[in-house]
């Protein structure tokens, strides 16, 4: 018995340098694609639920990796969240999708991108936002930033302060992934938001058969955030039935496959005229 503990002993410390080693090249493929311009944003469209036009985009990452083709953010961010390398990345990401904005969509068309929560450790995230947006020209009530309230959890009255501060300027704040997590209802009437995004989890038991549980949680999101003139985007809409139900509890945006898959922005550009 003692010879077999030892054996699964070696097994588990193979594992587990196969896996420092796989995180270490890892963390050098992602400083090889910064420095080769891999990254690239796509854009999903959030719509007015009412007539379904596009009123903005959220801006998801993509990598473009020249063996493995197109990664998703499951493929690499938690690696390049835990290397600190997310920061330069999603800095390289942000002025991207902002100059794309500013140079290619109808000027009344909002951006919103994912600010994780080692951006908000720094007391000078909005100010290093302000120039950014001073170099790529996009007006400062065009940019909506996203965040969860996990990154909220590590320094609420900094996190609030610099949101606040960006507010003041015109940039606007989403609470995302809302449901989910930690939901303290407290963040909705301290933080300055413009806007909140129901879960997807919720959204999709919308049209499923016994879905009245689901129903009177959106129900009673939806007329919280109104209360404190909060706007409501419905996340990872799906089916019709979902839009409709939707509808007719007033939520005024959503975002979903439905609506329009993330894609590049000369996607959802062709054949515009700005
Ligand atoms: P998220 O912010 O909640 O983004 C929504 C995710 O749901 C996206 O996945 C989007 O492609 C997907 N989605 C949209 N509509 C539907 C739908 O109708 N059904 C389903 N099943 N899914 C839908 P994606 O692009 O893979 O991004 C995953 C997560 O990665 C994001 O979740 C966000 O937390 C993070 N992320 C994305 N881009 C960035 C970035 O630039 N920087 C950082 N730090 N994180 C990012
Ligand atoms: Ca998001
Ligand atoms: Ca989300
Ligand atoms: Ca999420």
């Amino acid at each position: 018995a003692k010879e077999l503990g030892r054996k699964r002993f070696a097994v588990f410390d193979e594992a587990l340098a196969k896996g420092m080693v796989d995180v270490l090249a890892m963390e050098s493929e992602l400083r090889k694609a910064l420095r080769q311009n891999e990254f690239e944003p796509y854009f999903q469209p959030i719509c007015r639920l009412g007539d379904g036009k596009v009123v903005g985009y959220e801006a998801l990452i993509r990598w473009n990796h020249p063996q493995r083709g197109l990664l998703r953010p499951s493929d690499f961010v938690k690696i390049a969240e835990d290397s600190g390398l997310i920061e330069a990345i999603d800095w390289r990401l942000f002025e991207l999708s902002c100059r794309l904005l500013t140079q290619q969509a109808p000027s009344e068309l909002f951006i919103t991108f994912n600010v994780s929560a080692l951006h908000l450790r720094h007391a000078d995230f909005d100010v290093r936002i302000l120039k950014m947006l001073e170099r790529t020209g996009l007006a400062p009530s065009r940019l909506v930033t996203e965040v969860t309230e996990g990154a909220l959890l590590d320094n609420p009255e900094s996190v609030r302060a610099v949101l606040e501060r960006l507010r003041s300027v015109g940039v606007g704040a989403a609470l995302d992934d809302f449901g989910t997590g930690y939901s303290s209802l407290s963040y909705l009437h301290s933080l300055p938001l413009r806007m909140l995004k129901i879960d997807r989890a919720f959204v999709q038991e919308l049209d499923k058969a016994g879905s009245s549980n689901s129903t009177t949680v959106v129900a009673a999101i939806l007329a919280l955030a109104h209360a404190l003139n909060i706007q409501v985007i419905a996340e990872g809409i799906e089916t019709q039935a979902q839009r409709d139900a939707l509808v007719s509890m007033g939520c005024e945006m959503a975002q979903g496959y439905l609506l329009g898959s993330p894609a590049p922005m000369a996607h959802w550009m062709a054949g515009q005229k700005t």
